[in-house]
């Protein structure tokens, strides 16, 4: 399978984010790996999840930036994956920001 996903082709915001919203979770990778940190900021996770209408495969990051006691910011980075193959290689060799900055093929970070 090495379909994209259509929605990092489009160029608003809230459409992307309605079409991810179909997105249903493949395999929770949980916070760590390899020592890594799977998320930015404070707390998060990685979660592979594939598109039911376009039967594409997305890697999503999570992640939790604590402002103070009772305020959170959420983010989320979505990136396209041929296989689950390659999104294992992305969570063994990147951490949260790394994948951001490293990554070279459709990605979305919100
Ligand atoms: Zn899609």
């Amino acid at each position: 399978m090495s379909n994209i996903c259509k929605a990092f082709e489009m160029s608003d915001m809230n459409e992307q984010k309605e079409h991810f919203s179909k997105l249903e979770i493949v395999e929770r990778f949980g916070d760590e790996c390899n020592g890594k940190d799977l998320y930015k900021h404070h707390e998060g996770c990685r979660i592979l999840k594939r598109c039911p209408v376009c039967d594409a495969l997305v890697l999503c990051q999570y992640s939790i930036l604590h402002y103070n006691q009772d305020d959170d910011e959420y983010y989320t980075d979505y990136f396209s994956v041929g296989s689950r193959e390659e999104a294992v290689e992305l969570n063994e060799k990147y951490d949260g920001y790394e994948i951001e900055r490293e990554y070279k093929g459709k990605k979305i970070l919100f």
